[in-house]
């Protein structure tokens, strides 16, 4: 049976860790401050707006929310988003997308400020990922892995990690984060070769594909550590979410696993009050 690597533990301890550096930042007379974007009413973006609301409220943070209508026109939304990103008092931007088609995602994303881009929306943020700077916000997700695997003591210098997926959000800037700490890293997509093989062949295997339960007994092997990001309409429950990975197969096999739900997500919001937190820092010279 596989140690179950759950998020909460990881999430509360974070938590604790933030709540006391917001304490501290409060006592120099400023309060770290999440913006967040949001046009529509999206159920997804609704309920991840709810879990960051709740995670700020429990660590002492401030937030605020910019909702504008579906129908907004490009005009009006890209001066919202310069005066969001201009107001002093936000520290860190986070923008639902994606964007109604009306409006040009690529020209809207450039506006957020750099410093504030907690969740690595433009090409300024992803360059400093790709790059190694410190000073620049990888996407909270895959941030949240990393995470999981420091909370569980799990080494990665050396150990070949094999990364299912090369998204922008998730593949492929977790793997930057993964070669960070010198692991060996395998990115694989939809057209590579014998994808059960290479999978079976990592030490720690990440699974951002979107397809429910793809990952099954042919793609794992004893001895591995597996994360699974997905987050997926439960084919065989309704009204239920699971990841890519069939946790049912693969747990017996493996050494230890993250579970959907109770993983991955579990720790992607607090890594935006995080990330905002060490934006408010840097924007105020406090480190
Ligand atoms: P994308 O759809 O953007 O990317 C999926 C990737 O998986 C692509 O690179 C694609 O390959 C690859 N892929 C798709 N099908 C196959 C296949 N049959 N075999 C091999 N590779 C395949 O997804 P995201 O990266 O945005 O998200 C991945 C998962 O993570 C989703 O379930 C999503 O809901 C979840 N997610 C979870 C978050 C969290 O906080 N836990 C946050 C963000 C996402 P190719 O490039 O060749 O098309």
């Amino acid at each position: 049976m596989a140690e179950r690597l759950a998020g909460k533990a990881v999430a509360d301890a974070m938590k604790t860790e933030l709540a006391q550096k917001v304490e501290a930042i409060k006592a120099k007379g400023i309060t770290p401050k999440l913006g967040i974007i949001r046009v529509g009413a999206r159920p997804d973006d609704l309920f991840y707006e709810g879990g960051a609301k709740k995670t700020c409220d429990s660590i002492g943070m401030a937030y605020q929310v910019f909702e504008y209508p579906a129908d907004i026109e490009q005009a009006a939304f890209e001066k919202a988003v310069m005066e969001v990103g201009a107001d002093k008092e936000i520290n860190g931007i986070l923008m639902f997308a994606p964007l109604p088609k009306q409006l040009d995602e690529k020209k809207i994303r450039s506006l957020i400020p750099v410093e504030k881009d907690v969740d690595c929306m433009t090409i300024g943020s992803a360059a400093k990922v790709y790059t190694d700077d410190p000073t620049g916000f990888p996407p909270c997700t895959p941030t949240a892995c990393m995470d999981i695997l420091k909370f569980y003591n799990i080494s990665l210098k050396g150990k070949k990690a094999v990364v299912l997926g090369r998204s922008q959000v998730v593949g492929k800037p977790v793997a930057m984060l993964l070669l960070r700490e010198h692991a060996t890293v395998t990115i694989c997509h939809s057209r590579t070769d014998n994808l059960p093989a290479v999978c079976a062949d990592a030490d720690i295997l990440i699974a951002a594909v979107g397809r429910a339960k793809m990952v099954k007994a042919n793609f794992v092997r004893p001895g591995q550590v597996v994360i699974d990001v997905g987050i997926n309409e439960d084919p065989d429950n309704p009204g239920k979410y699971c990841g890519d990975v069939d946790y049912a197969e693969v747990e017996p096999i493996v050494e230890k696993i993250t579970p959907v739900p109770g993983g991955v997500g579990s720790v992607t919001t607090v890594v935006l009050c995080k990330q905002t937190i060490q934006a408010c820092e840097m924007q105020n010279g406090l480190v």
